[in-house]
This record gives C-alpha cells, sequence and structure tokens, in this order.
C-alpha cells in the first residue's frame, strides 16, 4: 500500500496518468431552507453525471460557525463513491451542481449557502492545483466533516485524512 501514498499531482497535465482516484470522499453542506431535499437532488445529479454512490453518510445539523449574524444551522453529511474522469472533471461537475442548485458560481467563503459540496479525499492521490487541493487542507480539523467521515470511510483512510492534516500543519497550509 505504501507506493498508493507517494502519489502526487501539481500540474493539469498529471491528472490522467497519476492513478486510482478511488474511492472519493465528498462533504455536502447548506443551511438555507430546502436542505435535505437539495442533497437528494445532487445525489441523483451525480449518479446520473458518472459518479457512482457507494454509501451516504446521516445528515448531522451543526451550528453555522463564521457566518454572518443570525445565520441558520448547516446540515453537513458525506458521500462515499466512485469517480472514473480526472480530479478537474470532478470538480467541474460539483461546481455546477451547486450552481443548478441555487448557488452563485462566484459565492463568498462565510455566507449562508443552499449547496456547498466540497471534495475531501481521491483514494491516496494528493493534488495541489490552483483550483483544488486534495485532501481537502480543513476537512480534518472540521467536526462536521470527520464526524459523518467516520460512518463511511475506511479506517485507513481516516489515518491517512489525519496524517494529511499533520503535514498541512507542519507546511502552514491552514
Ligand atoms: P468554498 O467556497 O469553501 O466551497 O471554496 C470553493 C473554492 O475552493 C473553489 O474556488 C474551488 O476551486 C476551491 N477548492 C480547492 N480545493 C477544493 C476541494 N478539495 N473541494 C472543493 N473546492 C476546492
Amino acid at each position: 500500500m505504501q507506493s498508493q501514498h507517494s502519489n502526487s499531482i501539481v500540474n493539469e497535465s498529471e491528472q490522467r496518468s497519476t492513478g486510482n482516484f478511488n474511492p472519493v470522499l465528498l462533504s455536502f453542506g447548506g443551511n438555507i431552507a430546502g436542505t435535505l431535499e437539495r442533497f437528494e437532488r445532487a445525489l441523483q445529479l451525480l449518479s446520473q453525471r458518472g459518479f457512482r454512490i457507494l454509501s451516504v453518510s446521516e445528515p448531522l445539523i451543526n451550528p453555522a460557525i463564521g457566518c454572518e449574524p443570525g445565520a441558520a444551522d448547516f446540515t453537513n453529511l458525506c458521500v462515499l463513491g466512485e469517480w472514473q474522469g480526472t480530479p478537474l472533471e470532478l470538480l467541474d461537475l460539483t461546481q455546477s451542481i451547486e450552481v443548478e442548485e441555487g448557488r452563485p458560481a462566484d459565492h463568498p467563503h462565510w455566507v449562508s449557502r443552499t449547496l456547498d459540496i466540497d471534495i475531501i479525499l481521491m483514494g491516496y492521490v494528493k493534488i495541489d492545483l490552483p483550483r483544488l487541493k486534495v485532501p481537502h487542507p480543513l476537512a480534518s480539523v472540521r467536526d462536521f466533516v470527520m464526524k459523518p467521515a467516520r460512518e463511511i470511510l475506511p479506517e485507513d483512510l481516516i489515518k491517512f485524512l489525519e496524517n494529511q492534516a499533520e503535514i498541512y500543519k507542519k507546511e502552514d497550509k491552514f
């Protein structure tokens, strides 16, 4: 398994050659009325467009930390699946679904939102592109990601995510 840990992508041309990006862990979040229905539609759109869903965690309610005053609580869950395309093709897909579900394409970071889809993990591959960092640098310090992730992600990948957080800390990526 050790060789899987050394794969990393730092430019777009490496995307197809780097190997196995599976399984993929996504994190969903939203805090505007209708979030669960939006999650359902996003799951349908993902699977219609080539993302094979393996399992979905229970939704969790979490306070809206860092958002505008009075922001409603967030609902969060994690999705485990498989993707045969490149990482940036998956990002294009998740971002198009966010927009279809009512999120402006150029959204500010710390405000209420209809649907946020983050790519948390793609197998053991490390990605450091301007548009995409995987494992997601903040995932392992966010309870709203790690709690649902622990329900559905194999233990070795949980450890990889936690170890990567230590590396990011040393590299000052937080
Ligand atoms: P946010 O508003 O927090 O959802 O951040 C969205 C921005 O983060 C987009 O511009 C993405 O290109 C970028 N981004 C970097 N890494 C990731 C990732 N692992 N998953 C989703 N978006 C990412």
